[in-house]
């Protein structure tokens, strides 16, 4: 990419951004994330599947079935995507990956674990009516091929259509380590998006659109988008952790659903979102210092319960995964 090529794109890279040269992943990587990745790597046939899937060739099936059908994004097209797009990868420190705009719903997505590339979908285009919550999800984005979650990310969205394939030409191993699999995935899928969600405020620097573009994924519409209030949204998450501090039942149906849903909540990614941004983890980061990586700065401790054992969210009062109260210092 030369110097010219830049120039002649819609945007110019905001000086007022840092670029975070040589980030480290651990710097910014959610611990749930973290413990979500090595639980993944234990479950039995783990590795057997990944193999499996590299070798039947899903990842090129994937890749030739979106640049036939979507619009590539280059500098003399859609050249001010293009150019957030640039942003983005100088900001986060990421060969650029190619980038397809296709049509679809409320949709983004990345695949390709050794050819990444990125897809927007024309809804969430559509619903993303400021520019910066466009870049906000290209950023997003664009953390999952920071954190290397592609390869798992394209296995979890395909994970059904490649056991039935698999499974059908070795009936037994596929049936056996499938469904096992298939939860850990999802569940270490939702964790990734928290990592990736972190990624896109290191790239804005400005909570703003991040919790704008979160808001209109719980509920945006094109036609009322101009009655929206990110500020009101974010309010909004404040309460919803207080409100299920104080109740059981809450903070058990938030359980029940987030184990079913393939995304976390909006609003409690939101949440953990403006915890961060006032976290002196952030802050160090923006100032250059992400020597001490994550697991230096903050510790998680792990969760009191026996049957879970998961690491939490420090300052939070329950466990994420069980609602086990937390011991507070
Ligand atoms: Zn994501």
């Amino acid at each position: 990419m030369s110097a010219e090529t830049h120039a002649e794109t819609a945007l110019t890279l905001r000086p007022q951004r840092v670029p975070l040269k040589g980030l480290p992943v651990t710097a910014f990587q959610h611990p749930l994330d973290r413990q979500a990745t090595e639980n993944l790597k234990k479950i039995r046939g783990f590795d057997w599947l990944v193999g499996k899937f590299i070798e039947y060739g899903f990842e090129r099936i994937d890749y030739i079935t979106h640049i036939g059908g979507g619009i590539r994004v280059g500098p003399r097209q859609m050249s001010k995507h293009y150019a957030m797009l640039r942003e983005c990868c100088d900001v986060l420190d990421v060969p650029e990956p190619e980038l397809y705009v296709m049509q679809g719903g409320v949709n983004a997505f990345t695949s390709g674990h050794n050819h990444p590339f990125i897809v927007l979908e024309t809804g969430l285009l559509e619903l993303m009516d400021d520019d910066d919550e466009v870049m906000a999800v290209i950023a997003h984005e664009l953390g999952h091929i920071k954190c290397g979650h592609v390869l798992y990310k394209t296995m979890a969205r395909g994970i059904k259509p490649v056991l039935e394939i698999i499974g059908g030409s070795v009936p037994m191993i596929g049936k056996f380590v499938g469904s096992g699999i298939e939860a850990g995935l999802l569940t270490w899928s939702r964790r990734s998006e928290l990592s990736a969600d972190r990624a896109a405020l290191l790239v804005m620097q400005d909570a703003r659109p991040c919790v704008s573009m979160l808001m209109k994924l719980a509920g945006g519409t094109e036609r009322h988008v101009q009655w929206l209030d990110a500020e009101q949204f974010l309010n909004q998450a404040r309460a919803y952790k207080e409100g299920l501090d104080q109740s059981t039942s809450d903070r058990l149906y938030r359980f029940i659903v987030n184990m079913r849903a393939t995304h976390p909540f909006a609003v409690e990614r939101a949440r953990m979102l403006d915890e961060w941004v006032h976290s002196p983890e952030y802050n160090s980061i923006l100032a250059g210092n992400y020597s001490n990586n994550n697991g230096g700065l903050v510790k998680a401790s792990l969760c009191p319960n026996d049957k879970c054992g998961q690491p939490t969210t420090p300052g939070n009062m329950f466990c994420g995964e069980c609602g086990t109260p937390l011991r507070t210092h």
